[in-house]
């Protein structure tokens, strides 16, 4: 018996038949553009389906040169690349698994000047103007469209997936804010769904009866014009007969000002709308974003939500996450916390996509953990994301490993930025790591502060002390008013009602979303805040915004004189940014520290000189590192002990991953 017998059970889909209901949802990583990336594509997906995902989806593929994601982007479109794709398709089905490849057109949001869209319409997030397709133009794109479905099915794929959702070139044509045409192909709701009827159509009409197509439906396109839910309703229906087989399930253009896959999304948030078509189609519906555990797609699918499951980033962290759910080890899961850090923020700067609690996710030729031939002892010291993915690695190997850490909790810096609202999830990741240390038998000495003694019996040290919170030399530094962010977010200090933030680096920015978060807002405040509607009332899904309730007056400072958060990570910054305004967070920039004292914080900013009136400074001036013990030992240095400039979890958790690779 299972704890998700929803879940795991099978489903068949037109001639196939799935083994479970997760479906890995598609996802660039960079290793699709590539004919020499194939083997590490083959191996990634290979991982996957040993893992015994369901179905997987590949990153999107274009009909055409005019579809292309960027320059040279990766296409469909000879029977060259299909048999290149044997050697993916053979890697999966040696696993038992199935892949779909999804086919897809950027239209605008093409990175290349060769873009094309419905109208001649700028998107707000790419440089380059598309040109309009002229009829035969929309004609040739659904004939390209079903050429690339029957090559796919050519090279192995069990599937495909016509990519209808997230803005791209299919939803221009659905939307009335991008597709004002006047031809066959425009005007009327009718027509500007034909666009996606006849590319289902023909593909039927070349793949025959029983080959999956699978259609990524925009059901809250979260943008001004956008499509109605009686327009969805009804382009399913018009689907459903051209011949979809499943309809996998998007929300938001990319150029959305509303957030829908990041942290600070409630887990399960547009599952309602899923359940929505799932009650217009007799067609099986698949569920997706934020959706990262085994408990919450079970839910949805024994609610009668859903018939699938698609999660993308989940099975970037663990490729074995189907697995442990099977196996009765699910708190095992090593849980994606949507931070999107190394995984969307990468391919969007055009770098390969991988995780940040798993470094090897897109590097599995490369990274290899292998199991040790000599059982030696390994010491790690300090329990931060850098030492616990040393620890779990090198027991993972089969080294004999104690674990010191001089607090009595695990976690380090983590800990710390679980407490911001909406990173909750990170829990997760202290979760998996506590687990895996039980699992493996590693020695964990908490409340131990490590000495060279201690380590004297050890084969290899790995040094992972961490960092202090940089107290900058300004004066006043040490008045009763000064705090830093670690005693904020530990508890330790609660703050007044006025504070001043001095720092505007990811934590300073985190740090002035927790003092103005107000703890009594709930998800549904969520969806007010972001504008978020009942569909059937407004085009889109989206709504006027309910302004914030704050709990602090924040006022946050930074030196430079560029815009407060412009560091932060490409796909998740702006709405970092979007919550300090909404939350009346007052920003300074290009000011020079004077003084602290019992009036408040005193500032020079563009040579006048300002009081900044508070009960507290808090203080979010980066870090220094903690290396008095590698000082005395020497061993391996790693995480902020070893650099603690712009330290981050990603690189933390990478670092430890290589050396204890190396070991
Ligand atoms: P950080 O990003 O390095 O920012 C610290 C800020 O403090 C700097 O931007 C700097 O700004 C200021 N500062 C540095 N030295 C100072 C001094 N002597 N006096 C006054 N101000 C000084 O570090 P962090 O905010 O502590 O974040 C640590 C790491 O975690 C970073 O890699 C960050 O990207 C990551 N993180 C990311 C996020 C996110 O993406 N949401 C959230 C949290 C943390 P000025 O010089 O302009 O004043
Ligand atoms: Fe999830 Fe972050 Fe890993 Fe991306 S990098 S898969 S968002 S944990």
């Amino acid at each position: 018996m299972t704890t998700y017998p929803h879940l795991l059970s099978p489903l068949t889909i037109g001639d196939l038949t799935l083994r479970n209901r997760v479906v890995m949802g598609s996802m660039h990583t960079g290793l699709e553009d590539k004919p020499w990336d194939m083997d590490k594509l083959a191996a990634y997906f290979a991982e996957r389906a040993r893992g015994e995902v369901g179905l997987i989806i590949t990153g999107g593929y274009a009909p055409n040169k005019r579809g292309w994601l960027k320059p040279l982007a990766a296409e469909m479109t000879t029977r060259l690349q299909a048999m290149r794709h044997e050697r993916v398709t053979a890697a999966v089905h040696d696993e038992g698994g199935a892949i779909a490849m999804q086919i897809l057109h950027a239209g605008r949001y093409g990175y290349h000047p060769l873009s094309v869209s419905a109208s001649a319409k700028k998107s707000p997030i790419t440089p380059f103007k598309p040109s309009a397709l002229s009829t035969r133009g929309v004609d040739r794109t659904a004939t390209d469209f079903a050429k690339s479905v029957e090559l796919a099915k050519k090279a192995g794929y069990d599937a495909v997936e016509i990519m209808g959702s997230e803005g791209y070139l299919i939803n221009q044509f659905l939307a009335a804010r991008t597709n004002d045409r006047s031809d066959a192909w425009g005007g009327t709701a009718a027509k500007r769904m034909r666009l996606p009827v006849e590319i289902v159509r023909r593909s039927r009409e070349l793949v025959g009866d029983g080959f999956p197509i699978i259609y990524r439906i925009s059901l809250l396109d979260l943008v001004e014009g956008g499509q109605t839910w009686d327009e969805v309703v009804e382009l399913a229906g018009e689907l459903e007969q051209a011949g979809v087989t499943v309809f996998n399930t998007g929300v938001g253009w990319h150029e959305a000002r509303v957030p829908t896959i990041i942290t600070q999304v409630p887990r399960g948030a547009w599952r309602s709308a899923t359940a929505r078509l799932k009650g217009v189609t007799s067609v099986p519906v698949c569920a997706s974003n934020r959706i990262s555990s085994p408990e919450m797609g079970e839910d949805i699918l024994a609610s009668g939500g859903a018939d699938l499951i698609s999660m993308a980033r989940p099975l970037l962290a663990d490729a074995a996450f189907v697995a442990k759910a099977r196996a009765g080890r699910a708190d095992e899961i090593n849980t994606c916390i949507a931070c999107n850090q190394a995984c969307l923020d990468h391919v969007f700067v055009n770098k390969k996509a991988s995780c940040l609690v798993n470094p090897r996710a897109g590097r599995e030729t490369e990274l290899i953990l292998l199991p040790t031939r000599t059982r030696k002892a390994v010491a790690v010291v300090g329990a931060g994301p850098a030492g616990l993915a040393a620890a779990v690695n090198a027991a993972e190997r089969g080294f004999a490993v104690t674990l010191f850490e001089q607090t009595p909790t695990l976690g380090g810096q983590f800990r710390l930025a679980m407490q911001i609202p909406g990173k909750e999830d990170f829990a997760e990741t202290l979760r998996y790591y506590t687990r895996r240390l039980e699992v493996l038998d590693v020695d964990v000495q908490l409340s131990t502060h490590a000495t060279p003694e201690h380590l004297a019996a050890f084969d290899h040290t790995i040094i992972a002390t961490g960092v202090v919170p940089r107290m900058p030399a300004i004066e006043g530094i040490d008045h009763a008013k000064s705090v830093s962010y670690a005693d904020v977010l530990s508890g330790k200090v609660t703050v007044g009602r006025r504070v001043a933030v001095v720092g505007a680096g990811g934590i300073g920015v985190d740090v002035s979303h927790f003092l103005t978060h107000d703890p009594n807002d709930t998800d549904e405040d969520w969806y007010a805040h972001w504008g978020v509607g009942d569909p059937a009332l407004h085009p889109g899904g989206l709504t006027e915004r309910k302004p914030r309730s704050t709990v602090r007056e924040v006022t946050l400072v930074q030196r430079k004189t560029t815009p407060i958060g412009i560091g932060l990570g490409k796909t998740s910054g702006w709405a970092h940014r979007a919550v300090l305004k909404q939350s009346g967070v007052t920003q300074i920039s290009g000011a020079a520290y004077d003084r602290i004292d019992d009036a408040g914080l005193h500032l020079t900013v563009d040579g006048e000189q300002r009081l900044i009136e508070c009960d507290h400074v808090v203080i979010c001036a980066g870090q220094e590192s903690v290396r008095d013990l590698y000082d005395a030992v020497g061993g391996h240095l790693i995480g902020g002990a070893d650099v603690a400039a712009e330290l981050d979890a990603k690189r933390a958790i990478l670092q430890a991953t290589e050396l204890v690779a190396a070991l």
